[in-house]
C-alpha cells in the first residue's frame, strides 16, 4: 500500500477530521502571495510553498517545475516524478519528521496561512471535453425530450457520449458568471429572439486533468490510460437549458454551454483518491474489448450542492455509469491525442434518488415541481444574485480527503 495514504499518518499543522485537506490529500493548485504566482500544496488551513521548496532542493532532479503560474509542466512528467513529490512533501509534513517541524524560519517562508492566498487557474487547460456518463441523469433528461421510451439514445450503453466544449471560458471557483445572453425560441412563437436566457442551470460535474501527452494516430490502451490521469477537480458545468433545446440538433450542445464552466482550484491525486476506489454499476451490454476497465475504476465520493447556503442536492460519484479510464480510452480511440492538462468532465452526476439529481432542470423536474427554498421562496431555475456551491469529499476513517468547493454567483446578461 502506499504509504502517503495511510489512515495512521499525522502532520504537526493541526486540523479537523473533517477538513477536506489532511495529510492524505495533498492537493496541487496555483496561488498568488506576495506578488508572485507559483505552485503549491495544501495542508489544513496553510498553503505549502513547493517553488521554495524545489529551490532549496527538496525535489532532487527538478528546477523550475513549480516556480510557474501553471502545472502543465509537472503534469507532463508522469507518475514516477509524481509520486517522488508527494512522498517528499507527505514526509516532511509528518508529524514525526523534524526537519520543516523544527525550523520555525522555514515554515514561517514554506507555510502561508490559506487566508493570505489568491487561488488561480491550476492549469493552462488545452481542451476540455465534457461527457454525458451518468446513466440517471442521461434518462432523466432523455425522459423529459424524446418521451420514457426514447430516454437513452441506442449507443448510449455502447460508448460513453461527449462533446468537445471550450477551454478558453474554464473560470476558477468565485469567478461571477453573467447570465448569457442567446437565441431562444418558445414551442408556441414562430421566429426566435435574442435575450437573457431564462432557463439557466448548474450542472453536478466532477472533471479530471491529463497527465502525460499522446501523439495523434496513436490511441490509448486502457491498460495505461490511469498514468495519464493526475487528478480530480469538482466542476459545474453552466447551462442555458433554454438556448440548449433550440441550438442542439444535430450537432450538440455550443452556445447553451461555452459561456462559462467553474472548476474548484485544488486537483486531488488520483494517488489520494486510491483507497476510495469502488465497483461501479454493472454494464449490461459489456463493453466491445477496447473499453474494457482493469479493474474497479469507480470512486465513492460523496457529493453536495447547495443554493445560497441551502443543501439542495446529494450524490455520489460512484454512480457514473462510465469510469474515467473508459473514457479517456475512447476519446482517443481514433488516434486524436492529448496533451497534458487537458480537462475532461464527467456529465452531470446524478443518483437514483429525487435529492440526488445534478441539476435544476432534473431537480424540479423541468419545471414542474419547484425547488423549495427556506423561508417560503422557490426556485426552477437559477436568478440573478443566487449562488450555487458543490462541494465533495471521500470519507476515511478519522479523515476526508476533499476537494473543497466550486462556487459562483448568478450576475445579470450584459446586453
Ligand atoms: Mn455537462
Amino acid at each position: 500500500m502506499d504509504p502517503t495514504t495511510s489512515a495512521s499518518l499525522r502532520s504537526f499543522i493541526d486540523y479537523d477530521p473533517s477538513h477536506h485537506f489532511p495529510i492524505q490529500n495533498l492537493p496541487l493548485g496555483i496561488f498568488e502571495h506576495g506578488g508572485r504566482v507559483r505552485a503549491g500544496t495544501r495542508i489544513g488551513d496553510f498553503v505549502l510553498d513547493l517553488a521554495l521548496l524545489e529551490e532549496k532542493g527538496y525535489f532532487p532532479g527538478l528546477s523550475g517545475v513549480f516556480n510557474r503560474p501553471e502545472l502543465n509542466r509537472f503534469l507532463s512528467m508522469g507518475q514516477a516524478v509524481w509520486k517522488e513529490v508527494r512522498s517528499a512533501v507527505s514526509h516532511l509534513l509528518d508529524v514525526n519528521t523534524p526537519g520543516l517541524r523544527d525550523n520555525s524560519g522555514l515554515r514561517s517562508q514554506a507555510l502561508i496561512p490559506y487566508a493570505d492566498v489568491v487561488m488561480k487557474l491550476p492549469v493552462a487547460i488545452g481542451d476540455y471535453t465534457d461527457f454525458y456518463s451518468s446513466r440517471e441523469h442521461a434518462t432523466n433528461v432523455g425522459t423529459m425530450f424524446r418521451g420514457k421510451e426514447n430516454a437513452l439514445m441506442p449507443n448510449w450503453l455502447h460508448l460513453p457520449v461527449a462533446y468537445h466544449g471550450r477551454s478558453s471560458s474554464v473560470v476558477l471557483s468565485g469567478t461571477p458568471i453573467h447570465r448569457p445572453m442567446g437565441q431562444v425560441k418558445a414551442d408556441d412563437l414562430e421566429h426566435p429572439v435574442h435575450g437573457p436566457s431564462q432557463l439557466l442551470d448548474f450542472e453536478l460535474e466532477m472533471g479530471f486533468f491529463t497527465g502525460p501527452g499522446t501523439s495523434v494516430g496513436h490511441p490509448l490502451d486502457i491498460k495505461n490510460a490511469a498514468g495519464h490521469i493526475f487528478g480530480m477537480v469538482l466542476v459545474n458545468d453552466w447551462s442555458a437549458r433554454d438556448i440548449q433545446k433550440w441550438e442542439y440538433q444535430p450537432l450538440g450542445p455550443f452556445t447553451a454551454k461555452n459561456f462559462a464552466t467553474s472548476i474548484s482550484p485544488w486537483i486531488v491525486p488520483l494517488a489520494a483518491l486510491e483507497p476510495f476506489r469502488c465497483k461501479g454499476p454493472e454494464q449490461e451490454p459489456a463493453p466491445l474489448p477496447y473499453l474494457e476497465s482493469p479493474g474497479d475504476w469507480a470512486f465513492d465520493i460523496e457529493l453536495e450542492v447547495y443554493l445560497q447556503d441551502h443543501l439542495i442536492s446529494q450524490s455520489n460519484f460512484k454512480y457514473m455509469y462510465w469510469n474515467i479510464l473508459q473514457q479517456l480510452s475512447h476519446h482517443t480511440v481514433t488516434g486524436c491525442n492529448i496533451n497534458p492538462g487537458d480537462l475532461m468532465a464527467s456529465g452531470t452526476i446524478s443518483g437514483p434518488d429525487e435529492n440526488s439529481c445534478g441539476s435544476m432542470l432534473e431537480l424540479c423536474r423541468a419545471g414542474t415541481r419547484p425547488v423549495q427554498m427556506p423561508g417560503g421562496g422557490e426556485r426552477k431555475f437559477l436568478r440573478d444574485n443566487d449562488t450555487v456551491k458543490i462541494t465533495g469529499w471521500c470519507q476515511g476513517e478519522g479523515y476526508r480527503v476533499g476537494f473543497g468547493e466550486v462556487a459562483g454567483t448568478i450576475l445579470p446578461a450584459v446586453n
